[in-house]
């Protein structure tokens, strides 16, 4: 549908803050990114990896973000697959301990009011 209006746009001249990945040892020109893609039996591979990771100023924003977008291949911040499945079933344990004391909370809240 055509409009009677012309088109507008916000003028896109605001500051942006720059992306923390900009600074990414990885994002260098001369780092191939298959480098952080190793085959995860090749160890000598894998700690090639790593051996960027920690020389990277944002190792520990690019290890959240891969923790929280549940990144199962490759090398990020520093860990190896193995190593980011397993700080996410850390993670998935403390979840769910959390969770278990907040109803047992709700519940004693719950039964407080009853008798009360
Ligand atoms: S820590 Fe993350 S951003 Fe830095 S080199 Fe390793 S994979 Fe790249």
């Amino acid at each position: 549908m055509t409009s009677i209006f012309p088109a507008r746009k916000a003028p896109d001249n605001l500051p942006r803050p720059v992306h923390w990945a900009s600074a990414a040892v990885c994002k260098q020109r001369d780092v191939d990114p298959e480098i952080f893609f190793p085959v995860p039996t090749d160890l000598v591979a894998v700690e090639h990896a790593k051996s960027f990771c920690r020389r990277c100023p944002v190792q520990m924003r690019c290890r959240t973000d891969a923790l929280n977008r549940g990144e199962e291949h490759g090398v990020w911040g520093g860990l190896d697959e193995d190593e980011l499945r397993a700080v996410r079933k850390v993670r998935r344990a403390a979840a769910a301990k959390q969770a278990a004391q907040e109803k047992q909370a709700a519940e004693e809240v719950d039964a407080l009011a009853k008798a009360g």
